[in-house]
């Protein structure tokens, strides 16, 4: 593998520089880094590609050809050759539960990118002889049998006690269900000829004919969450490890900003450290709220919406939307197949939206299924009439099922699409449950022709996988992990990228700072190892970042090899 070579290595002593213009002259400081020798995909308007890149201190101050880059450095400017490789804007994920993943992340055998069930097995078999016996071995979603390609079907208890009899195991198949070998049973109290344990959903603990546990708990999240919550938390002294692993994992795939589902605090409090220390790797745009559970919270939510102070932050850590529920009986769960939004329900989702407009609120709410979708535009065109929300960054989130009309709705409001391809390793399962309407699911063909601005996410680290490179696969051939077309409608290349990158600027409210590589931008960029441009499509999910950097900072590089 050829490496990115840093021929000079010598740092300078960085002048301020007061102003990033577009065009640098000789007057203007040297910058400190400059990235030649590359196929620079910038991802601007134009989707221009250039060759060459300049950055002092954080930010972006040129990009161009390799010789008129060449002629702004100064003695004490480290150069990189990059020696043809392609270059990407960091790729943002507009929506993944990043920080929540951090206390579980160390602890999971986690399957992304693995194609082999026989290779998952290998892994499983390796983690319990590091962790020793009676210590679990669990993963909580991110993966689904179907993405092995050389066998998908889904494991047995046999099987698991076989691979690891002294260990408790419990695998969660996306939020599908989750494979139970019999010390998790057992651990669990899940026994032949007794009743089910109180704390898991009725009617979700699978059994043969003979009343013995399968080792199957199925049951959409309501079913899988009970088993998490057993599960092994990282200890408080163990967090800041944890994450950093998550980071890192996050930067190895070229993720370099996020909007956060829920930002947990005690995680938030790590990465403000960070911050201040001046390494945090990652930018965290956090989209969270006071979601109502019934109708006798909604009196507290309302109170708690007009006294949210939403952009406090910076470009590393901020809180940018009210998400991702709003009037929580109607957020729709992950495998339903059909909604039923009632009246009341609406009634009471209407007023908490009214308050987050009059509080000039973005809102970045979970919208799944067709009718919850309409009936969620029937509120929202009635909130609009009496306050506009053209300028507040209105976006439903998911839209698996979205149509063309509903999206028709959406742009006349302002609206967004923030697209999270379920399919990406749930597409076998919805392929079960909606038959031929799966292959639309979502309908990326039409989203992206509609014109409406929109932005793809993993809504990672359980109910998806979190890599962009696979979900960019996805995109462009429409084939889940493994290699199965799911969907019909793909898109090129061009579009998924600018949907990962610029247009993902906007839903974390950065659009002026990341996105694209451009002058004046944070200079968040990827190199890869080998093209996406012009790669086959099927070998997109395989590309391997081999540098990332954020603010100018090499936060990842490939081992030498
Ligand atoms: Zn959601």
């Amino acid at each position: 593998m050829i490496r990115l070579v840093p021929t000079v290595t010598v740092v300078g002593l960085v002048t301020a520089l007061v102003a990033t213009l577009p065009n640098l002259r000789a007057q203007q400081p040297a910058p400190d880094l400059i990235l030649w020798n590359g196929k620079i995909v910038t991802v601007d308007e134009k989707f221009t590609i250039a060759q060459s890149v300049a950055i002092s201190r954080d930010r972006i101050v040129a990009v161009g050809a390799n010789s008129d880059i060449a002629k702004l450095g100064g003695p004490n400017t480290r150069r990189i050759d990059l020696a043809g490789r392609t270059v990407i804007p960091g790729l943002i994920d507009n929506h993944m539960h990043l920080l929540r993943a951090g206390t579980t992340w160390q602890l999971e055998l986690r399957w992304e990118g693995v194609s082999s069930r026989k290779q998952a097995i290998d892994m499983l078999r390796a983690r319990a002889a590091a962790v020793g016996p009676g210590a679990w071995v669990f993963n909580i979603g991110g993966w689904a049998t179907a993405q092995f390609a050389d066998d998908k079907k889904p494991f047995t208890r046999d099987e698991l006690d076989a691979v690891a009899p002294n260990n408790p195991v419990a695998l969660q198949e996306s939020y599908y269900q989750v494979f139970l070998n019999s010390p998790a049973l057992e651990a669990f109290g899940i026994r032949p000829n007794a009743p089910d344990p109180s704390d898991f959903v009725k009617g979700s603990i699978l059994r043969d004919a003979s009343g013995k546990p399968t080792g199957v708990i199925r049951g959409d999240i309501a079913a899988t969450r009970p088993i998490a919550a057993k599960l092994p938390k990282i200890a408080p002294q163990q967090l800041e490890a944890g994450s950093q692993a998550l980071v890192k994992d996050m930067n190895r795939a070229g993720l370099t900003s996020f909007g956060v589902a829920g930002c947990n605090a005690d995680v938030l409090e790590i990465f403000e450290r960070w911050k201040a220390q001046g390494r945090l790797n990652v930018r965290v745009f956090c989209i969270g709220g006071a979601s109502a559970a019934t109708p006798e919270q909604v009196d507290r939510s309302l109170t708690q919406i007009a006294q949210m102070k939403l952009f406090q932050g910076d470009e590393y850590i901020d809180h940018v939307v009210f998400g991702e529920s709003v009037y929580t009986p109607l957020h729709d769960r992950m495998f339903a197949v059909k909604s039923d939004p009632r009246p009341e329900q609406l009634e009471l989702w209407r007023r908490m939206a009214m308050e987050i407009a009059r509080a000039g609120l973005p809102l970045h709410v979970h919208a799944e299924l067709r009718d919850t979708i309409d009936a969620f535009l029937d509120q929202i065109e009635a909130v609009n009439k009496e306050i506009p929300i053209r300028n507040l960054r209105w976006a439903l989130a998911h839209v698996n099922q979205i149509n063309a009309s509903q999206i028709e709705r959406m742009k006349k409001l302002g609206m967004y699409a923030a697209v999270h391809p379920w399919a990406v390793i749930n597409g076998a399962i919805m392929h079960e449950g909606f038959g031929e309407g799966a292959y639309d699911m979502p309908p990326l063909g039409t989203i992206q022709s509609s014109g409406i601005v929109w932005g793809l996410g993993s809504d990672g680290t359980a109910a998806n996988q979190t890599l962009p490179l696979t979900t960019l696969y996805f995109a462009v051939t429409g084939k889940m992990a493994g290699g199965t077309k799911v969907m019909r409608q793909p898109i090129s290349r061009e579009d998924a990228l600018i949907a990962h990158t610029r247009k993902n600027a906007y839903f974390v409210f950065q659009e002026n700072n990341l996105g694209s590589i451009q002058p004046g931008k944070l200079a968040d960029l990827v190199a890869l190892d080998r093209d996406y441009l012009t790669i086959p499509a099927d070998q997109i999910k395989d590309i391997r970042p081999l540098m990332t950097m954020v603010g100018g900072r090499i936060v990842y590089e490939a081992d030498a090899r």
